[in-house]
């Protein structure tokens, strides 16, 4: 190889590269000097540092999302350019989509830049959040209730609130606000007081995770139904610790005990039982119990240590948000950390205002709302929305400066893709999934055992196949809302889709998958993990030669002069050396000579000189070369 060509390779200026050498120490005398391949595999090498030092000072700044025309404005080049730089790479871009961070990440090192995530205002604000231990107070448990439809959940919420107003306070007016709070003697309990598992889950699909405990509420007399299983598949999924009320024990027909027995079949053990579930039975009726069910949700609630940093700028979460004729636009919100006062400049989604009324659920005015607490929240700019997050902020510049930013990329923002059979493979690539997560919806009990059996056997390195909610029937809008929030999939067998699902997959780009034979499901499941398994490497011995003389040569290292014994020997295939039947170096044939010619094979029974970038090479030494062949690899069920 001469100077020019490894200059172009390197994409260097001839002259200049001779300079660089130069220094390098490589005293190489023109732009037609011969250099051999060890010596200018060294300077390749050496060339890649150089670049990967330059590439880490050029450090550009940037915000994701990114649109091609911000990352090519940044790097200083046309988009038109980039766009050109990304289709030789197969990929389309037009300059207002926006790009992937990886590969965002990747071209800017190609082109010699390293990009570095810029932290927002908001992100350093939100920072604050990692708790100050010395500011830190316990807070008091946000409960939700679920269950089967008429199983008690309202009346059960309804006796609570009820029950603990004082005298005077019972004559007052209390107003709906979506939460509300109650004192024991134990302590203070939030209840959300929009019951059920699909607005829990519709929250934390917006990422706000607000639930400490959930109540499952199971009418005695009627006992395990479908919606009991779907809510406890939900706590689970959101990993939340369950309380059970065992409710309408007033009945003459309430049969505790069978409760109890088909909730351990579902893997909630009650305390009495040697299990961790507590269990309690009450009546929304006459009272029973219910002080009681109040205790052991706050005995539940130390176990979980529920803290909150009564210092920090406040945040929290949206429960229900109006626009009111006199007071224009209305939050319920629950405070999760800091203090929330009149005369804070709060940001919500794109919103803004400064808190000018808080009112508790019994129409108090208030001038400051502690973490745990359900508020009414007026002064906001305009309308938000339920699961939205609110954030204190420091004034109106730093507002003003969020919402826009937030504006900008809500433009540009796309729903995410969640967890398809298409994109699984490269979700789990790029360290995006851990888990294979499914909910399975069957037409009979045994379909579904024979799926399930079918998917536990599925056996790939790194990825956990995780069944969140299985059971008989139509697939609901649950699952979907459960399959967004948790990034899984939804499969079914010989079931229909109910309407209002299939619209929210569509919206939420849930995947939903039916079928009606149990081979075609999962034969469609291994083909999809199939790419997970690393291809195989084989090794096939092409070769084998002793070593017979050394000889030192100054710049290409040491060459091992040898007698192939078996087969041949190819340039550029993958070798090792072997002393004593021991492997002692693995690498490559990265030059090999018969007398002075460089050649690209030799055959049994010839000499040759065979360079492999190892220098402790010796005499008597063996040097075996292999051809390698990928396999494929198949899944086996
Ligand atoms: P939800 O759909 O779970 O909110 O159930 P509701 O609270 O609306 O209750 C459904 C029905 O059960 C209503 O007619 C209630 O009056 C009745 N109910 C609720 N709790 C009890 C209870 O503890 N005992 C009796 N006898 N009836 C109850």
């Amino acid at each position: 190889m001469r100077v020019y060509e490894l200059a172009k390779e390197l994409g260097l200026d001839s002259k200049e590269f001779l300079k660089k050498l130069k220094e390098m120490n490589f005293p190489l005398k023109s732009h037609l000097s011969i250099i051999d391949e060890e010596t200018a595999q060294i300077i390749k090498d050496e060339f890649r540092e150089l670049k990967e030092r330059e590439i880490s000072k050029n450090v550009v700044e940037v915000e994701f999302p990114l649109t091609i025309k911000d990352f090519a404005v940044k790097l200083g080049k046309k988009p038109s350019e980039i766009i050109q730089l990304f289709l030789k790479r197969g990929k389309f871009f037009n300059i207002n989509q926006t790009i992937d961070r990886d590969l965002a990440i990747n071209l800017a090192y190609e082109l010699g830049f390293t990009l570095k995530e810029k932290v927002s205002l908001e992100e350093e604000l939100l920072e604050k959040e990692i708790l100050d231990e010395s500011r830190v107070k316990p807070r008091a448990p946000i409960v939700t209730l679920m269950g089967h439809i008429d199983h008690g959940k309202t009346s059960l919420l309804d006796f609570i609130r009820k029950s603990k107003l004082t005298e005077k306070e019972a004559g007052g007016i209390t107003q709906h606000i979506g939460a509300y709070q109650v004192e024991v003697p134990r302590g203070k309990i939030t209840f959300i007081d929009t019951p059920g598992h699909e607005t829990f889950t519709s929250m934390r699909a917006r990422g706000a995770n607000l639930t400490d405990i959930v109540v499952l509420v199971v009418d005695a007399t009627e006992g395990v139904k479908p919606q009991t299983e779907e809510a406890i598949s939900h706590a689970r999924a959101a990993s939340v610790p369950i309380v059970v009320a065992i409710n309408k024990i007033d009945k003459p027909q309430a049969q505790p005990e069978i409760v109890k027995q088909q909730l351990s079949k579902l893997g909630l053990i009650p305390e009495d039982w040697g299990g961790q579930t507590i269990m309690v039975e009450v009546s929304a009726k006459t009272g029973q119990g219910i002080d009681d069910l109040l205790e052991m949700i706050l005995l539940e609630a130390e176990l979980l240590e529920l803290k909150a940093d009564y210092e920090r700028p406040a945040l929290g979460v949206v429960l229900e948000a109006k626009l009111s004729k006199g007071l224009g636009s209305v939050a319920s919100v629950i405070v999760q950390q800091g203090v929330l006062r009149v005369g804070d400049i709060v940001v919500c989604g794109t919103q803004w205002g400064k808190v000018r009324l808080l009112r508790d659920d019994r129409a108090r005015t208030l001038k400051e709302a502690y973490p745990s607490s359900p508020v009414e929240l007026v002064g906001l700019g305009g309308l938000v929305s339920a699961g939205e997050k609110f954030l204190v902020v420091p004034g109106e510049k730093e507002a003003l400066s969020i919402v826009e930013g937030r504006k900008q990329k809500e433009e540009i923002k796309a729903t995410p893709q969640h967890v398809t059979l298409e994109n699984i493979y490269e979700k789990i690539k790029k360290e995006e999934l851990k888990e294979f997560r499914v909910i399975i919806k069957a037409d009979t009990y045994g379909t579904l055992e024979a799926i399930e059996e079918m998917l536990k056997k599925i056996e790939v390195p790194s990825l956990e196949v995780k069944i969140l909610h299985k059971s008989i029937g139509i697939i609901n809008l649950s699952d979907v809302v459960l399959a967004d929030a948790s990034d899984a999939l939804v499969l079914g067998f010989k079931v229909e889709i109910e309407p209002q699902a299939f619209k929210k997959a569509q919206e939420k780009n849930v995947q939903i998958k039916t079928y009606q034979i149990i081979y075609e499901l999962i034969s469609d499941i291994k083909a999809a993990l199939e790419g997970m398994l690393e291809p195989k490497i084989e090794r096939i011995l092409v070769g084998r030669a002793r070593v017979k003389k050394v000889f030192k040569l100054s710049k290409a290292g040491v060459i091992a002069g040898c007698i192939v014994e078996k087969g041949k020997i190819v340039r550029n295939l993958p070798c090792r050396v072997l002393r004593a039947q021991e492997v002692i170096f693995e690498g490559k044939v990265s030059s090999l000579k018969r007398f002075k010619d460089d050649v690209r094979e030799v055959l049994e029974g010839f000499e040759c000189g065979i360079g492999v970038g190892f220098n402790e090479v010796r005499e008597e030494d063996i040097i075996e070369v292999f051809q390698e062949e990928v396999k494929t690899r198949r899944i086996q069920l």
